[in-house]
């Protein structure tokens, strides 16, 4: 541990996971803060770390030294439908002027600041991709921890628990953890099973290419995807609400893993883990609510794998490949166009609008691109938007370069063994155990299977 770093969110996750595994947590909780505060006594004030293991437990920050005034169970142990990106205003007292980059982080211009320096967040503007979090070095803006209601269920066996493990997650732990140690690692910590969430975007696949062959029947037409990106579906919603009837009904990949999950056990909890803060706002969205349970990012879980001494690098190789190469490349940008423009051409080789892509990346691109459909100024007809440079390898939970990550997932993807859902027996498996022994009708239209992999976006 580097006792040095003004960041002290790292250390403080790893105390509060350390503590909730070994059960200490609720007695230890002000040990923890009083410990935390005099390593960093010239830096750092007492309530300033207590509010900091207060948002590592998932809680709001109060004006108090103390971490718990009294022991709220509810609110610990459930999910906070509060905004999950929020603000520690007594850090940024610390915070010298020259280190002041989270308002440059922020493209929507959302985050201000009083004259006392202590910055606030309009919610109005937050989109929730929390880029501005790696920006700022005192963890005054900070996202909300799942992980101790987490550790409390995986130790109480009481439902089967399923991580949906993202398709950036290829070499994040190490370029010598293979998907299969992973696997190995996270079932050590009490998971049931491990499912590739790019499996669930195979799905996602097959039905937009049946969506891009619903809608997009002339050279007027088209269709916005990336129905992964939760930012960019609510760039549209929030500033371009014009455009919405343009974008795919369909669920997330990780949504989908989740329904498709509870349809075969009802009673299981299924636990996202991947590269995005925006995904634990995504899980509370009201159409798709009571899907995923929690959501940790790789850097929670790296901090989690420490804590419990759970090393992932030296566990068994158990392997369970399912996702085909489309569903792999989800996590860069181009990938969700790729996977359904190859998947088209085998569903639907004689469309005569064949599928033409734009892809594009980082908010402030999202947004000019956006601003050039409104006007009618584009050529293509299948819209991909991510709000993290690079896609979800750029993700802000990530743990490698956005690059580094991204030839991870290229080596992953090229080693699948099917090229598309097409091919991919797994996806024949799933619509069988749900009642459709052929797959290809029962992810197009208005099938039950269809219905279970949408939503409903409303315009408000
Ligand atoms: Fe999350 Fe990926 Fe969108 Fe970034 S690009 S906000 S990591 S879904």
């Amino acid at each position: 541990m580097d006792h040095t770093t003004l960041n002290i969110k790292p250390r403080i996750l790893y105390h509060v996971a350390k503590a909730a595994w070994e059960g200490t947590l609720f007695d230890r909780r002000e040990e923890i803060c009083t410990m935390v505060s005099e390593e960093f006594q010239d830096k750092h004030t007492r309530r300033q770390v207590a509010n900091q293991i207060r948002i590592a437990m998932g809680l709001d920050p109060h004006d108090n030294d103390l971490v718990l005034n009294d022991y709220d169970e509810e609110a610990l142990m459930g999910m906070s439908n509060d905004s999950i990106i929020i603000t520690n205003p007594d850090a940024c007292q610390s915070c010298p002027t020259e280190k002041r980059n989270c308002e440059k982080a922020c493209p929507l211009q959302a985050i201000t600041r009083d004259d006392l320096g202590k910055v606030s967040i309009n919610q109005e503007k937050c989109l929730g991709e929390g880029h501005c979090i790696q920006a700022c070095s005192f963890g005054a803006l900070a996202e909300k921890s799942q992980f101790v209601p987490l550790i409390n269920l995986l130790k109480q066996h009481s439902h089967p628990v399923y991580a949906s493990i993202a398709p950036a997650f290829a070499g994040q732990f190490g370029a010598e953890v293979t998907p299969g140690k992973l696997r190995s690692a996270l079932l050590k910590m009490g998971f049931t099973d491990v499912l590739e969430t790019a499996l669930y975007a195979d799905l996602i696949t097959m039905k937009e290419a049946f969506e891009f062959d619903e809608h997009v029947k002339t050279d007027q037409d088209f269709m916005f995807t990336s129905c992964c990106c939760p930012v960019w579906i609510k760039l549209i919603e929030n500033k371009f609400p014009d455009l919405m009837e343009h974008i795919s009904p369909s669920v997330s990949p990780m949504i989908a893993s989740a329904r498709v999950i509870k349809q075969f056990e009802p009673d299981a909890k299924v636990v996202f883990i991947g590269p995005c803060i925006a995904k634990k706002s995504e899980a509370l969205l009201p159409d798709v609510k009571g899907a995923i349970d929690y959501v940790l990012t790789f850097q929670e879980l790296a901090t989690i794998f420490e804590a419990t001494n759970i090393h992932p690098a030296d566990q068994e190789d158990h392997e369970k490949a399912v996702a085909s190469w489309g569903g792999r490349v989800y996590a860069y940008t181009g990938g969700v166009s790729a996977a359904v423009a190859t998947t088209l051409e085998k569903l639907i080789p004689h469309k005569v609008q064949k599928l033409v892509s734009l892809k594009v990346d980082g908010i402030p691109d999202c947004q000019k691109l956006l601003e050039q459909i409104r006007n009618g100024q584009f050529t293509a007809n299948f819209i991909e938007g991510m709000a993290c440079k690079g896609g979800c390898v750029g993700g802000p939970g990530r743990l490698l370069p956005p690059e580094e990550g991204r030839e991870h997932v290229k080596k992953y993807g090229a080693i699948a063994l099917a090229n598309t859902p097409v091919e991919n027996p797994q996806v024949y498996t799933i619509l069988a155990r749900l009642g459709h022994d052929s797959g290809m009708p029962g992810l197009s239209g208005k099938s039950p299977m269809a219905e279970l992999l949408s939503r409903k976006l409303v315009q408000d």
